[in-house]
């Protein structure tokens, strides 16, 4: 098919600025409020993309070919509760302890036997366990792994850390049921917890979290426990210091906590639509950008104009644009999924439903293209101006399907942008698989490619606003999408 390359290269030229502007500054606006999953502002958001993908032609996949909505059950959690007991004293929640909501469940424990396990490390260098037995108690750890008096990971060597198994994955082998983690930066960390409070927290139906609850102490807290050891937390931090040997032993002391979290059902649509491919055979590709963002606080809005109104709009431009190609008799080959996903901040609730329930069936997915976050010049680049036509990669092909190719070849046409492979480095690695959409996929084997534009100082900030947008750059990432997704529709 000689025709298909250079005609959509002429097609992804058509990309409207004026159009990108138009739909982000909307979905960024005032009355979106945020557009939290399941709030007024994320139906708005949803009816205002689902009618484009009708006025653009795209394929209804719901409802006899007449819905664009993939209703996703969502389980908020309502903190009825909680209180810490240490002792005799009991201690409501922040006061001197707290725990982030999307870790925990409902837990109950009563004046439960109390150790302390240093770091929670057991291997052949080192062992926190060598004279206890944590079986059905409550352990207080310390944050990270032990350092000498020069500041050196004793497991190491040096001033990076090991790489060992995490307290978790041997604290639940060994039986224990509740983790007590000194916090020493405890007033920040709770500042920073309670003022993302606004912020529901959902149960992942599925990714099921099975850790051990943590709850974080302050040093105030956590000397209470000690006391009537005659112990204190910062002496026994300078004892494993100093003598770079664990210091483990039995608290005299008890512990429990009730916390009651009930479930709250809700549902709250993605945005689904389609482009046909001329062989059914052929599977699909899914370009996915998520709509949600964090919400409202109180009067505060949180606008989400880069996270991740951008990659919504981009995923519109490129549905009007196959459609324009389509109307040309210009079909890719496989078809074409536009999945516009509600609850990514809560969790990545709506890739997960899809990944669970797709139109295609998983097999049948060649590829994922992922969009979160475009058009914004992040604080590496910013001040390097020639240099700012750049978008961050993230290619996982491990079945070899050719998407590094898809990616570049579609670049190279268009010679606009850096494709910088800086987050392709492994210490990146884990964060970005499990930051955006194209994790369920990739748990189901998908390879996937994202692009993204990196953080700027007002990620997840209510300064995150639509006028701090750069849409010549923005455009210029659409069209490498739109040329990338065509390619791997194709190849
Ligand atoms: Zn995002």
């Amino acid at each position: 098919m000689l025709w298909t390359r250079a005609k959509n290269q002429k097609i992804a030229d058509d990309v409207s600025i004026e159009q990108l502007r138009k739909n982000l500054y909307y979905l960024a606006s005032d009355q979106m409020e945020g557009r939290a999953m399941g709030s007024h502002g994320d139906t708005l958001a949803s009816v205002y993309i689902s009618d484009w993908f009708k006025a653009n032609n795209l394929t209804a996949p719901y409802q006899n070919g007449t819905s664009y909505f993939q209703a996703v059950d969502a389980f908020k959690k309502n903190l009825k509760h909680a209180e810490l007991k240490i002792g005799d004293q009991v201690f409501e929640n922040w006061n001197g302890w707290g725990f982030a909501m999307r870790s925990i469940e409902t837990v109950q424990l009563e004046n439960l036997p109390v150790v302390f396990a240093g770091y929670g490390i057991e291997n052949s260098q080192y062992n926190d366990f060598a004279d206890i037995d944590v079986k059905g108690k409550v352990v207080l750890l310390l944050n990270g792994q032990p350092q000498d008096t020069a500041g050196n990971y004793i497991l190491s060597g040096t001033k990076q850390p090991a790489s060992i198994a995490t307290y978790q994955a041997t604290l639940k082998k060994k039986g224990a049921v509740l983790i007590l983690m000194y916090a020493n930066r405890f007033s920040a960390d709770s500042l920073q917890q309670r003022r993302s409070a606004f912020q529901p927290a959902y149960k992942n139906p599925f990714n099921q979290n099975t850790n051990l609850p943590v709850l974080n102490l302050s040093e105030e807290r956590v000397n209470g426990l000690l006391a009537n050891s005659g112990k204190t937390i910062k002496g026994l931090l300078k004892e494993i210091t100093n003598t770079r040997q664990p210091k483990s032993f039995t608290i005299n002391n008890t512990a429990g906590c009730h916390i009651q979290v009930d479930i709250i059902e809700e549902k709250a649509p993605n945005v689904i639509g389609m482009i046909q491919g001329t062989d059914t055979a052929a599977g699909c590709v899914i370009l996915s950008a998520h709509h949600d963002h964090v919400g409202r606080d109180g009067d505060i809005i949180y606008y989400g104009a880069v996270d991740n109104a951008s990659g919504t709009v981009a995923i519109m431009e490129i549905a009007a644009l196959m459609n324009k190609a389509a109307q040309k008799g210009l079909r890719p080959k496989r078809s074409i999924v536009f999945a516009s996903y509600t609850g990514e901040e809560r969790g990545l609730l709506g890739s997960y439903h899809l990944a669970a329930n797709p139109v295609f069936p998983i097999e049948k997915t060649h590829a994922v293209l992922n969009i979160d976050m475009m058009g914004r010049v992040d604080t590496f680049y910013s001040g390097r101006r020639p240099d700012s036509n750049y978008a961050y990669i993230l290619v996982v092909d491990s079945v070899n399907r050719g998407l590094r190719n898809a990616l570049f070849s579609a670049n190279d046409k268009l010679g606009k942008l850096k494709l910088d492979t800086y987050y392709e480095q492994p210490q990146f690695m884990q964060r970005r698989l499990l930051g955006s959409d194209q994790y369920p996929f990739y748990q189901k084997g998908v390879p996937f490619i994202r692009i993204d534009c990196g953080f700027s100082k007002d990620y997840h900030q209510p300064t995150d606003t639509p006028d701090k947008i750069n849409y010549v750059l923005l455009s210029d990432q659409v069209k490498l999408a739109f040329l990338t997704t065509w390619n791997l529709a194709n190849d």
